[in-house]
């Protein structure tokens, strides 16, 4: 699952854990009966902001990517630069996230995928392909990637490292549900990204739990229903120095984004727990000069709920109330290799 474990746990711990959840499982379902309460409800949603960064090559923030988590199950929302070292920084094992949900096809959400999807089977001995689900067009993007590594996979394949756990089913979605399993579902919004369309947002529902994620896009009567009474909302923006936004040179940016002044009345329409910035673009406002003014810049709009600049390693969890953990340092990381600590 999504924390470290030690390499001694061996199969009778696993058996034990597995008996000991099984009669979790079998209480929650008397208690359901008797009571009518819902054991799921009891159960946090986790979502981990792998990357809070955009295109743009700082060392404040990495790529776009974000995870969320119930029970042993990851769903992994784009995979923009470095997304696996975020994920082992997140303390996620790599090998265990193989549901991929793509927002778009901008280079800066796709561009972690060939990492997280090569270097987990021969490194970290994936036993399994993955899932991804994307907008039309990601079949061919896939497709290109595998050709792209057609040399590492014939060469380094071979009996234990088998060619089918790199095979990739793809879903080409439209709006609407695009995954349901038990009572998770994950619905695909369609959203307004210019030369990113077509794009999605998407909203995962769990457990009596739900986060909407904005993807990129500029602010549409989609989100705005979407988001409706939403625990987390975690929306992009883009902004820039008064003299860029003056003077119109970034407009054909701004105008795909949200500006703040659009996430505040995002936010103040759907009236989430917490709203988070994610994807954040801050043209000449490098470092914390930029996070304040965004956040400035959406008070100033009239938002007063609960806002959260995003950071690369932030995790939140939801339950019946919002725990917000910082990164954590990642210097005492060993080398994940294979040979050593394994998850
Ligand atoms: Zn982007």
């Amino acid at each position: 699952m999504a924390s470290l474990k030690p390499r001694s746990r061996g199969l009778s711990a696993r058996r034990r854990e597995v008996r000991y959840v099984s009669s979790i499982v079998r209480q929650c379902l008397l208690l359901a009966v008797f009571s009518g309460i819902v054991c799921g409800q009891q159960r946090p949603v986790r979502v981990y902001l792998i990357g809070t960064g955009a295109p743009e090559i700082t060392m404040e923030r990495a790529g776009q990517s974000t995870l969320i988590s119930l029970d042993t199950n990851h769903f992994l929302f784009d995979a923009g630069r470095h997304t696996l070292q975020g994920l082992y920084k997140a303390r996620i094992a790599p090998q265990e996230v193989t549901r991929i949900f793509l927002t778009h096809l901008h280079n800066d959400h796709i561009e972690g995928l060939p990492p997280l999807w090569m270097t987990p089977w021969f490194l970290l001995r994936r036993r399994q392909g993955l899932e991804i689900w994307g907008p039309p067009g990601t079949a061919n993007m896939i497709a290109g990637m595998r050709q792209m590594f057609a040399h590492d996979i014939e060469r380094r394949s071979n009996e234990t490292l088998k060619k089918e756990f790199l095979d990739i089913e793809v879903h080409e979605i439209g709006p609407g549900t695009v995954y349901a399993a038990g009572d998770m579902t994950i619905t695909a919004v369609e959203v307004e990204h210019h030369d990113g369309n077509p794009a999605f947002g998407y909203r995962f529902d769990a457990a009596g739990r739900s986060v909407l994620l904005t993807g990129d896009a500029t602010l549409t009567a989609n989100l705005l229903e979407a988001g409706n009474g939403v625990d987390i909302l975690i929306s992009n923006v883009a902004s820039g120095t008064p003299r860029l936004e003056g003077s119109g040179a970034i407009d054909p940016i701004l105008n795909k984004l949200m500006k703040p002044e659009q996430a505040a009345r995002l936010f103040l329409t759907t009236g989430p727990r917490l709203a988070v910035y994610s994807h954040i673009v801050k043209k000449g406002l490098p470092g914390k000069l930029g996070d304040d003014e965004i956040i400035a810049r959406t008070r100033k709009a009239g938002f007063e709920g609960g806002l959260v600049m995003g950071l690369d390693g932030m995790q939140i969890v939801i339950g019946d109330e919002i725990q917000l953990t910082q990164p954590q340092p990642s210097d005492d990381l060993p080398e994940l290799d294979g040979a050593g600590l394994i998850f």
